[in-house]
């Protein structure tokens, strides 16, 4: 068989979660709570089951869900959307992203890609038939060079994919990186895909300058959204795309024929529980507290911390301490110390490896305690 995807083999979140259930090792690699999520939102589901919420819901999702949706944007970022029109909710961000690029991109597009990136959007460009344009953000800020970007901009780009806070860095997107981008998107036909999982997980007091805030950058964008960040079920596999109407109108036509509707009980829970708004407006400070807990914890190991400001991860550097590859270091990691992390390595397309692996600080204090310990006695 030939392959559409030759270069691609199993996600780094599935090789080191099997690694580190095969060793038994605490699994600070792939992003989710250890912690349990809130009973009032399980109750909730299964209420809904009971009450009968067990069959297809509409395709482009549960309307009191699209509309408690629509309450929560214009309650954080002023913006109104029409929820008939501009949210379809999906499994996943993951899915959103892929639905959005599948929805545009055709054979020979290219698409403006930072790396590291998350390790789906380069493939779900390929997939389609796109050519990914890759562009380092300088290390070790995790910024964007965006003389870089406009240099890379040919008649050909048709899309820029953007990701704050960021996965695996934890950088976060600045007002002026808002206006560079509005510079070079305006006056062209470039799509942007804004990959906002982490909306909720922002630290250090900065805002999350959420694309939803910027109605001229909107008019192009698909902005993604999951509720498993932010309710700790990641597993769960909910969330949203938020895009204007046209846009909307080409996400549905994929999505409406690779997932049809999305989980009705879920969908139905989330509708009333979405109105609570102290479950997110705490977020910040709760995960804030675990990254900083984990920071102190991390000093007593030779490890240096790359400061991440939103996200579940914090990366740190052995640049100091060891020439190993990340990735022979992380399989190391788990087999000699039991602990999981994950290769930022993996997060390029060429494998660049700056010595740099990343830690998901989203876990009970004990958890990261034991961690922490573990790594101190390992054998760089
Ligand atoms: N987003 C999660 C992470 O970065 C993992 C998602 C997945 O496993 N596909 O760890």
């Amino acid at each position: 068989m030939i392959s559409k995807l030759p270069n691609v083999g199993t996600t780094i979140f599935t090789v080191m979660s099997a690694l580190a259930n095969e060793h038994k090792a605490i699994n600070l690699g792939q992003g989710f709570p250890d912690y349990s999520m809130s009973e009032a939102l399980t109750e909730l589901v299964t209420k809904a089951m009971k009450d009968g919420f067990n069959q297809y819901f509409p395709m482009a999702g549960y309307p009191p869900l699209l509309e408690a949706i629509t309450e929560k944007v214009y309650r954080l970022y002023g913006t109104q959307l029409d929820p008939k029109q501009e949210i379809t909710i999906t499994p996943g961000g993951t899915y959103a992203i892929y639905s959005a690029i599948t929805a545009t991109i055709n054979k020979g597009d290219e698409v403006i890609v930072f790396e590291p990136a998350y390790d789906s959007y380069i493939p779900n460009i390929e997939v389609n038939g796109g050519i990914a344009i890759r562009i380092p953000l300088r290390h070790p800020s995790y910024s964007i060079d965006w003389e870089a970007v406009r240099l890379a901009i040919t008649k050909k780009t048709k899309m820029i994919i953007i990701n704050s806070p960021h996965n695996p860095t934890g950088a976060v997107l600045r007002e002026n990186d808002i206006e560079e981008l509005r510079k070079i998107v305006t006056g062209t036909n470039i799509y942007i895909v804004s990959d906002e999982v982490y909306e909720h997980l922002i630290y250090d007091n900065l805002p999350h300058l959420s694309l939803l805030k910027y109605p001229e950058l909107m008019q192009r964008t698909f902005i993604c959204f999951s509720f498993g960040k932010i309710y700790n079920c990641t597993g769960w596999k909910i969330g949203y795309c938020i895009a204007p109407e046209p846009l909307t109108k080409e996400f549905r036509k994929v999505h409406q024929f690779n997932c049809f509707s999305v989980n009705s009980p879920i969908q139905a829970a989330l509708a009333t529980h979405l109105k609570n708004e102290e479950e997110y407006r705490n977020l910040s400070l709760i995960l804030q507290k675990k990254r900083d807990y984990f920071r102190e914890l991390m000093t007593v190991t030779p490890l240096k911390v790359i400061p991440s400001h939103g996200s579940y991860f914090e990366l740190y550097s052995y640049e100091r301490l060891s020439t190993e590859k990340e990735a022979v270091l992380a399989i190391r990691l788990v087999k000699e110390c039991g602990v999981a992390v994950i290769p930022t390595s993996a997060f390029y397309q060429d494998a660049t490896d700056n010595k740099v692996i990343r830690f998901c600080f989203a876990k009970k204090e004990s958890t990261l305690e034991e961690a922490v310990n573990r790594i101190g006695k390992f054998k760089w």
